[in-house]
């Protein structure tokens, strides 16, 4: 069988679940759109089933899966509906629903439903996506409860730039939330994994009542590009590895791959190992970028393909065929790996395929 697989760490997950609750000092759903941003999204929410305040995916077919699989918490739907017939499977499986546009009030009024909603009413406080325009939350609120169809409304709103450290834009974002939302009495959700972990002195008004959506941290991934304190605590969950299924000794001079991107600068010793951008490792990742074998670190040369790449293992004179490669996890950080391919890791985990995932720590 083809070495190449991804390691799950649930327990991990679940350590970073409860750091994530701890920092926050408030309610937390955790975010498992996208297959839990490639790490199995039933494996996943089953860890924290008895444990998570709720979850929040992107759309209801991700929820409606987990549903399907016994998850009986709170299911956030962060976009909402996208057509007014997922109405009444929202209401009949209890999901819970964003609101982020006046065609979904609209909808919302016209549709006549089997119980009342949770309805999480989305301004757009300046990243300008999705959300209502600071001058019609009011009344979009105040639709929203006189509709009778809605029996709570929590406030929440969604930062562009949390993740850079020395920028004032989450500040600015939450001044025209907070004017905003004047005199609404209600729950309230803002926080993602970088205002969550990097911005604690913007929210010390945050009350226990109030939801945090961490996504990438529950991952053990760093949202931002500089270090962090709170971030040396969270705990990988992925590690995506292989195996060296071929060597070969070249003389200085020699070319490497597709292209020749890579030139031997003396005489080098190359492991051949079975991954490629058909697994989701990142084609764009340039000779140098970090890998580690059998736990030494060392690096990729020449260009990734489909279904495999090389690495150097001149200086590495123990390991050979068999040995073990680590291409991001407890090692290699898939932040460094995704900068390096001038990506984020969301996309480097969430892009991963064809690799057998193996969960542990259920
Ligand atoms: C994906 C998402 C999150 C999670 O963001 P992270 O940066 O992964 O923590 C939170 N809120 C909304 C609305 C999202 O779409």
């Amino acid at each position: 069988m083809r070495p190449a697989r991804a390691l799950i760490d649930l327990q991990a997950f679940r350590h970073n679940y409860r750091l994530a609750r701890e920092v926050g000092g408030a309610r937390a759903l955790a975010v498992v759109k996208a297959d839990a941003y490639g790490h199995g999204a039933l494996e996943c929410a089953a860890v924290l089933a008895d444990e998570a305040d709720g979850f929040a995916v992107a759309m209801i077919e991700e929820a409606l899966e987990l549903r399907a699989a016994g998850i009986r918490a709170p299911i956030l739907l962060l976009e909402g509906f996208f057509e007014a017939d997922e109405l009444a499977l929202i209401a009949e499986h209890d999901l819970w629903c964003v609101v982020h546009s006046s065609w979904q009030i609209e909808a919302i009024e016209r549709t006549a439903l089997s119980r009342p909603l949770c309805v999480w009413l989305k301004l757009d406080s300046g990243m300008h996506r999705v959300g209502l325009h600071p001058a019609e939350f009011q009344q979009g609120h105040r639709r929203l409860l006189a509709s009778g169809k809605v029996a709570k409304v929590v406030l929440m709103t969604h930062f562009a730039r949390a993740d850079e450290l020395d920028h004032g834009r989450t500040a600015e974002q939450l001044a025209v939330f907070e004017t905003a939302r004047e005199g609404l009495a209600a729950e309230v959700s803002l926080r993602n994994s970088p205002a969550l972990l990097g911005w604690p002195q913007l929210f010390p008004q945050q009350r226990p009542s109030d939801w945090l959506r961490p996504g990438i941290m529950l991952y053990g991934a760093t949202p931002f590009e500089e270090a962090h304190p709170l971030v040396d605590r969270l705990r990988p969950v992925m590690t995506l590895e292989s195996k060296i299924i071929c060597v070969r000794e070249l003389p200085a001079g020699e070319p490497v791959g597709y292209g020749a991107r890579f030139v031997s600068e003396r005489p080098t010793r190359v492991g051949v190992v079975a991954m490629g951008y058909a697994d989701g490792y990142p084609r764009h990742a340039p000779s140098g970028t970090p890998v580690s074998i059998d736990g030494q670190p060392s690096r990729l040369i020449g260009r990734v393909s489909m279904d495999m790449l090389t690495v150097d293992l001149t200086d590495l004179p123990q390991a050979g065929l068999g040995s073990r490669v680590e291409f991001w996890g407890k090692s290699v950080s898939v932040s460094e790996v995704a900068a390096r391919a001038e990506t984020i890791p969301y996309q480097l985990m969430c892009n991963l395929k064809r690799v057998p995932r193996v969960h542990s720590g259920h």
